[in-house]
């Protein structure tokens, strides 16, 4: 099997795994438990929180732990103060992010055709309303990395202005960075943003957790209702595995962060050379294990099946979307025909790969890709 689906999900770590398994059995004990070995368990939960918090320059005071990077975005929102129309957001953003920004009546930001936002469209949507701006670090589709800072910087410009008129309307940054540990070193206050959303399945960590770090300036309502865990954010035990792996993964992220790039680069430049016949779609400003291929003509749909027959896994675009046969919005928003959307493959390299598979996976595509165009011809 060569898989090349590694935005959707990743293999556990090993490392992350051998970390994970006495909290299952050993030491399962509640943390917010009196004695002794649940005060030890508590002490690990906060420990791997530090952890995951350093690897963005941030404290383990600043991180809500979350079930994934859903909750994480969701959590976000709730900052917002007014709810109608305070809202702006990506275009390409995923749905987590998407769906809830229209529940507060949030208006969307425009990309340019490469996939990064288009700051004057931004600017002239930034109203007094206006508290809240969701901009991914990386897009899940296209592997896109959005220059944030240039949107901190109209961030502080437009609180000045508002200061100088008495605006007292709160202008937070958030950014799902669910994609970008891997291959980015992160920092927030680089960034400058005010809510930055983690995910732990996309940097070889266990499915179902995530977090949200949160300036301590932020003031966000409660996710769930209960024992009052995540200082109050997300109440419901915590789950000790989970964010022990979490840890263990992001250490071991922040450590190859150099050496995945390098490594990447080399691995994409060999298929964009061997493969044939395609468009690359995302040529720029993208991170070096996301390659985005249009075949136009052909249906990635069916390459997919006949790749997978194969060995070959990839996909067409975000899991969630693909399952629901829901063409990508983001493919759209970048301006894209229906018949390049259709036509589009998503390759997303990991650390399941080696060279070798690389050059086999070319190999591969390139017949599959010449079959269908047979076919296709015949058919008319
Ligand atoms: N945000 C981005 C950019 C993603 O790629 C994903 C997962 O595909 C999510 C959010 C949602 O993550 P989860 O399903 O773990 O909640």
């Amino acid at each position: 099997m060569i898989y090349l689906d590694h935005a959707a999900a990743t293999p556990v770590l090993k490392e992350a795994l051998e970390a994970m398994m006495p909290y299952f059995s050993d030491v399962f004990f509640n943390p917010s438990a009196a004695y002794l070995p649940a005060k030890k368990v508590a002490s690990d939960y906060e420990a791997a929180k530090a952890t995951i918090a350093h690897a963005i320059g941030a404290k383990a005071s600043d991180l809500v732990i979350t079930a994934g990077a859903t909750e994480a975005n969701n959590l976000a929102f709730t900052a917002i103060q007014a709810n109608a129309e305070s809202v702006l957001y990506l275009a390409t953003e995923h749905d987590s992010v998407r769906r809830i920004a229209e529940q507060c009546g949030g208006t969307e930001v425009k990309v340019l055709s490469n996939g990064i936002i288009d700051l004057s469209d931004l600017k002239s949507k930034i109203n007094d309303q206006i508290e809240l701006i969701s901009i991914s670090l990386v897009n899940n589709e296209l592997g896109v990395l959005q220059p944030l800072a240039e949107v901190a910087n109209l961030i502080r410009e437009t609180k000045i202005d508002r200061m100088k008129r008495g605006v007292k309307t709160q202008l937070l940054l958030h950014s799902d960075a669910s994609q970008a540990l891997n291959l980015l070193d992160i920092s927030v206050s680089r960034l400058g943003v005010d809510l930055l959303t983690l995910n732990a399945a996309k940097v070889y960590g266990p499915k179902g957790v995530g977090a949200l770090y949160v300036s301590h300036d932020v003031r966000l309502k409660p996710l769930t209702y209960g024992g009052g865990q995540e200082n109050g954010l997300r109440s419901g035990t915590e789950n000790v595995p989970g964010v022990i792996g979490f840890a263990a993964a992001v250490k071991h992220a922040k450590e190859h962060v150099n050496g995945n790039r390098k490594k990447y680069a080399g691995w994409k430049k060999i298929l964009l050379q061997e493969l044939k016949d395609y468009e690359l779609i995302n040529k720029k400003h993208t991170l070096d294990n996301f390659i985005v291929l249009c075949y136009n003509g052909l249906d990635a749909e069916r390459l997919i099946f006949l790749l997978e027959d194969r060995g070959v896994y990839v996909s067409t675009g975000a899991a969630c979307a693909t399952s629901k046969g829901v063409r990508s919005h983001v493919l759209k928003a970048i301006g894209l025909s229906d018949s390049e959307i259709a036509g589009s493959l998503r390759i997303s390299l990991g650390r399941t790969n080696t060279e070798e598979q690389i050059h086999d996976a070319a190999r591969i595509i390139n017949e599959v890709v010449q079959s269908e165009k047979e076919r296709v011809k015949r058919n008319g």
